[in-house]
Order: structure tokens, then sequence, then C-alpha cells
């Protein structure tokens, strides 16, 4: 696993009110921290952004578009396979005058800040953590390794039986004969 060194992706209000309260946003967040535990993660290279805030009374609208891709193994062949991703990214942001937690929200799902900056990398974070696949298929269709011999089907066929009948069905054939 990759820890990759990132610039925190924020921006003060200060300076967003300089710009006339429009603000075009780009930069990395990385996630590695957050699926380190993940054994079917293999790498994650850090989330691109290209966002846009604006403010608004109350409330200060981010949308844009998060980029990046994720190495996993394959649940079913373990196979490594690249899965890229590109999600549209619109949250609100709303000022808290009390101190809050990184990632705390409001009633109304909006992420709240304390302060005069606004940082985006949990929303971000939160975001592609929750559309990552909990099963990740190296393809819809993977045949996945044959239990007998450990071939990999998508690449080879092998001779194995692998037709074995289901115990119930064994007490069901006694239920039905049994007393012939
Ligand atoms: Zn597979
Ligand atoms: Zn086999």
């Amino acid at each position: 696993m990759r820890f990759t060194e990132v610039i925190p992706i924020e921006f003060s209000l200060h300076e967003m009110n300089r710009l006339g309260g429009n603000l075009d946003l780009q930069g990395e967040v990385s996630i590695a921290e957050r699926v380190a535990g993940e054994k079917q993660i293999v790498d994650t290279p850090p989330v691109h952004a290209q966002l846009h805030a604006h403010r608004e009374k109350g409330q200060i609208p981010v949308d844009g578009t998060l980029t990046g891709e994720v190495t996993f193994l394959c649940s079913r062949c373990l196979d490594r396979f690249r899965y890229v991703y590109t999600l549209p990214y619109q949250e609100s942001f709303v000022q808290s005058h009390e101190p809050v937690l990184s990632g705390e929200e409001d009633a109304k799902g909006r992420y709240l800040f304390s302060g005069d900056t606004v940082r985006l990398d949990d929303s971000i974070a939160d975001l592609v953590l929750v559309q990552l696949p909990l099963i990740p298929l190296c393809q819809p269709d993977c045949k996945g390794l044959c239990p007998v011999c450990g071939t990999n089907r998508n690449r080879h066929s092998c001779e194995c039986s692998t037709e074995r009948l289901d115990p119930r069905w064994e007490v069901l054939k006694e239920l039905q004969w049994g007393d012939g």
C-alpha cells in the first residue's frame, strides 16, 4: 500500500469573499489510510477532485467531479484489476459557531465547519468509499477458480467434476423412498 503525500483540499471564507463568492478548486485527497484494513484493496492512489464552490445565504454548495482508480483483488478469481471511477460530487457546507469534529454533519446532511477554513477531504473520501464495490469482480461474469484444482476458469478450462449433490436432497430422497 502506497501512502502518498497530498495537499489537503480546502479554502478560506475570507479568500472566497475576496473573489466575489465563487471559487474553483482542484486537488488530491488520499483515501489510503481509510482503506488500510481492506484485504481486497491492493493500491489506492489519491482521488483527484475538480470542484466549484459558491456562496449562498447560510450555506456553501460545492459541486464537481471526482476521478481516480483502485487496484482490487477479484473476489472470485483473486486476479488484480484496476477499477476506474468518475463520480459526481455535490455537497453543502454550513458554518457552525461552535467547534465541530471533522466530517460532522447537520440534520440536513450538510457538512459543518467552524472558523474560516472549509476542508473538503473528509466529504470526498466518504463519497468515494461508499461507491466502491463491496464484492469487487474483475468482470461481471468472472468464472472464478475451480474449487477442485484451483484453475482460473477465465483463462483455462479444466476437467474437474464439481457437481455435488446437495446433502439436503439426500434427506428428501430418504423421506420419499424410505418407506418403499
Ligand atoms: Zn475475477
Ligand atoms: Zn479443476
